[in-house]
């Protein structure tokens, strides 16, 4: 039902980057073949899901939207990939993105923008836009994400879906094409907050292969799914987050979700984060002073595009030609910025300061988590915009990122509920919620309430 769905009408959403429906159904025949043969099987059996182009999946092309990995096909699954088939699940194909996960709009993907299920004139905000979209549109009802500054939230927050930032170390980063690795984090992507707990449940705990992965349980999350009780909570209102720049359906609605969990006994006190006015600052310091580092191996050798290697030119010339022919503007604007930041006479008065700022963040939060369990914020300031609407101007572009940016810089759990429509324009309007690292399953007792 769900390749039928593709079917109908990817042509439209463009959420899809490669669907492999005989892979998809063979899997599906096994775990059929399994059911009869009386074997157990894994907890989200034959569920079909869509993955995130960043993510290895062997076998299947990965492109991470851009023409510079164009032909590469990973030799080994990443371990959320190796996880999701461990339990079963089916996965149907892999699903578009900004380029290397740069953006806020899926527009920067090298194979054409995806487009908003709500209304297909608008972006379906990103870089996990075809994820989102993939859930919105009803093509899979479940889907991964990654999260560097948003990119699972936004999304879901634009599309009236739930994405779900772990801890940072909570989910595995190995076989995750990295964009800034001290931020990445993957995550689930759903309809509904139980379905997101169990996919969560599914693809956390430690893994050995990431140096970053934290050895430590996986937190309640799918007990706090089920519960859905806030009474007693201390839900704080984070003070930065909000006001001028928001458009009012959003505070709107915010605001009515914090009325069904003060109905639902809950407490709401307001908090202060004054460094998060610097988030957006210090996260374009750091992103593309990681960006920069990380995308130095594509260098027209060892993966993917390879342009004018006719025998003629040096491996230099070729790698200058390969980038310059497979990396987009925005990936190409962000290695230059933190070569920038990066390089020596400037390295301590903009990295370094970043660096600081990033301390200051994680200070507002430990603060803040002292008088409340956790921060609540709209997920975004504004709905869905048009398509093309931001494309020529970057900063109009990052300013979206304003409220999910400061839980990738302090590494704690942060997920986009939805909670309605904005009347203005009749389209989804995102809850954001914040827990403590490790208390992951604190987001889904508030997306629960919400639900
Ligand atoms: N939109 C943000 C950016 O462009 C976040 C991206 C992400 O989370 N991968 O960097």
């Amino acid at each position: 039902a769900h390749l039928d769905q593709i079917e109908a009408v990817d042509g439209t959403i463009n959420a899809f980057l490669y669907v492999d429906a005989e892979r998809a159904l063979e899997q599906a025949a096994i775990i059929d073949h399994r059911i009869a043969g009386g074997e157990q099987l894994g907890p989200l059996a034959g569920v079909p899901l869509a993955l995130k182009d960043i993510l290895a999946y062997r076998g299947a092309p990965t492109t991470c939207g851009s023409k510079i990995l164009e032909g590469w096909i990973p030799p080994y699954d990443a371990t959320v990939t190796k996880r999701l088939l461990d339990a079963d699940i089916v996965i149907l194909g892999k699903t578009n993105l900004d380029e290397f996960a740069m953006g806020s709009s899926t527009e920067n993907s090298a194979y054409g923008p995806t487009r908003n299920p709500w209304d297909t004139s608008r972006i379906p905000g990103g870089s996990g836009g075809g994820s989102a979209a993939a859930l919105a549109a009803f093509e899979a009802p479940l889907a991964i994400g990654t999260d560097t500054g948003g990119s699972i939230r936004q999304p879901a927050s634009v599309t009236g879906t739930v994405g779900v930032k772990p801890t940072y170390g909570g989910t595995s980063r190995y076989g995750v094409v990295a964009m800034a690795s001290s931020l990445d984090q993957p995550g689930p992507c759903a309809r509904n907050v139980l379905d997101a707990a169990l996919l969560h449940q599914v693809i956390a705990g430690h893994d050995p292969y990431d140096s970053t992965s934290i050895d430590a349980p996986v937190p309640p999350v799918v007990e706090a799914a089920r519960s859905g009780d806030v009474s007693g909570m201390k839900i704080g209102v984070v003070k930065e987050l909000g006001g001028e720049g928001y458009a009012p359906g959003v505070e709107q609605r915010f605001r009515e979700g914090l009325e069904i969990l003060a109905a639902q006994g809950a407490e709401i006190v307001e908090v202060s984060c004054p460094h998060f006015t610097y988030a957006l600052g210090a996260y374009y310091l750091i992103m593309p002073s990681e960006v920069s580092s990380n995308l130095a191996k594509f260098d027209a050798m060892r993966f993917g595009l390879r342009v004018g290697d006719d025998g003629s030119r040096s491996a230099e010339q070729v790698m200058a030609l390969t980038r310059e022919a497979g990396f987009g503007a925005e990936v190409k604007r962000r290695i230059m910025i933190g070569t920038y930041a990066l390089s020596s006479g400037y390295y301590d008065a903009y990295y370094g300061s970043a660096q600081k700022v990033r301390t200051l963040i994680s200070r507002d939060f430990a603060g803040a988590f002292e008088q409340a369990d956790v921060l609540v914020s709209p997920s975004t300031p504004v709905t869905a915009f048009p398509l093309g609407e931001k494309v020529d101007d970057p900063l109009a572009m990052y300013m979206n990122d304003l409220c999910t940016i400061p839980s990738n810089l302090a590494g704690n759990a942060s997920a986009s509920f939805p909670v309605g429509l904005a009347p203005e324009d009749g389209l989804p309007v995102g809850f954001q919620v914040m827990a403590p690292p490790l208390a992951d399953d604190r987001l889904y007792r508030v997306g629960a309430a919400l639900e």
